[in-house]
């Protein structure tokens, strides 16, 4: 069974051991490409896999995609909102790059017994949270999985590709029905390269890296496929998984008191933020002495996740080290920065929602076309 697994509520304890066993490509240090991504700089993106083959082409100016998609079992959290803005950034670099974001209602359906109206519903919700986070909608194609006829054929084709036990092997053993939601996910993956949708292209897929079975998947199918339908591999880049409020390895919506979401009210942030686990000793004088240890505090990444400047990051980072930075006053610091976010976020959502109704409404005409 692969040692990471996209349905599990468990996190990943080490990723250099993950970049060697998978054969992930690690980032280099001073990636130019990336310096004016916020989350590299701080260290966040973990690996790739022909993100710079995606790069080349784009830059080259031919058409590219990017392309991910959400379970609409919940509203947005954080580790939704990371790979949300990952998408975002892409997709403002490049101008030659068309946005396509999966709504998995069909996964949510059997994963979690959703329906698709209430998926629906939150889909609104969560493409709102997308348009508030700066995706251009006019380059962008937003779909639910129920209505993409392209998608299930396309996980029909793959199905003839698999063996039971070569999906055991890669998600361990599971109902048939989440090994099809994993087909389905392929052909989301493919759809941006599909004859009504231009035909074969660069597609690039930012994902925690939990999610790197799909890529896999999605890989050997594009090689097993490179004649008959053309399929280019998809290019992946991977964000380290958000720590749990608590401090687990992993954020997990089945835990709502230990993560935060971008439809938090103020007091529910205040609640969580002031209970959070930190990095800090257990007095104020082994604080002073020996300072905290940022490195295993989920206040501490609130800052990675939410300034705008590398060097308050720093300054926090050196300010909890050498113990002249106290936790009370440091969660009270980061609520402020958090809780400023969301003010401008609410508002710009609000906003969004009909838009994103219309988006969701328009777009589902226009994936029912056969793929080949
Ligand atoms: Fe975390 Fe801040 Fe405490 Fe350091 S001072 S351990 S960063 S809460």
């Amino acid at each position: 069974m692969s040692a990471i697994n996209p349905w599990a509520t468990s996190g990943i304890k080490d990723y250099e051991r993950l970049i060697k066993e998978f054969g992930i490509t690690p980032l280099p240090e001073s990636y130019e490409e990336l310096m004016d991504n916020k989350y590299y700089r701080r260290g966040l993106l973990v690996g790739h896999r022909d993100l710079d083959k995606f790069i080349a082409e784009a830059k080259a100016g031919k058409s590219v995609a990017i392309l991910s998609g959400i379970k609409p079992s919940g509203i947005f959290h954080i580790g939704s909102m990371i790979t949300a803005e990952q998408m975002i950034y892409f997709q403002k670099k490049f101008k030659n790059a068309h946005l396509y974001y999966a709504i998995a209602d069909l996964e949510a359906y059997v994963d979690n017994g959703q329906s698709l109206e209430k998926s629906l519903e939150i889909a609104i919700e969560n493409v709102a949270d997308m348009i508030a986070l700066g995706m251009e909608p006019d380059r962008a194609l937003v779909y639910r999985q129920s209505g993409a006829l392209v998608v299930s054929d396309l996980a029909f084709i793959f199905s003839d590709d698999v063996t039971l036990s070569m999906l055991m092997d890669i998600y361990g053993e599971r109902k048939i029905s989440l090994y099809f939601a994993a087909l389905v996910q392929a052909g989301d993956i493919f759809l941006p390269q599909t004859k009504p949708f231009g035909g074969p292209k660069p597609v690039l897929v930012p994902v925690g890296a939990d999610q790197d079975p799909h890529i896999r998947l999605a890989r050997d199918l594009a090689d097993k496929h490179r004649l008959d339908l053309g399929l280019i591999p998809p290019s992946s880049v991977y964000h380290k998984l958000v720590r749990s409020l608590s401090g687990e390895e992993k954020m997990s919506k089945r835990s709502p008191q230990t993560m935060i979401t971008l439809s938090d009210s103020k007091s529910e942030l205040k609640q969580k933020i002031m209970n959070a686990f930190t990095g800090g000793r257990a007095t104020i004088k082994e604080q002073k002495e020996l300072g905290g240890e940022p490195e295993k505090c989920p206040v501490f990444d609130l800052f990675m996740y939410f300034s705008k400047d590398d060097a308050m990051i720093n300054k926090v980072y050196y300010e909890c080290r050498s113990g002249r930075r106290l936790c009370g006053q440091c969660k009270e610091e980061a609520l402020e920065l958090v809780e400023g976010f969301m003010e401008q976020h609410r508002s710009r959502r609000e906003a969004a929602k009909s838009e994103a109704k219309s988006l969701l409404i328009r777009s589902a005409g226009q994936v029912l076309k056969p793929p080949i």
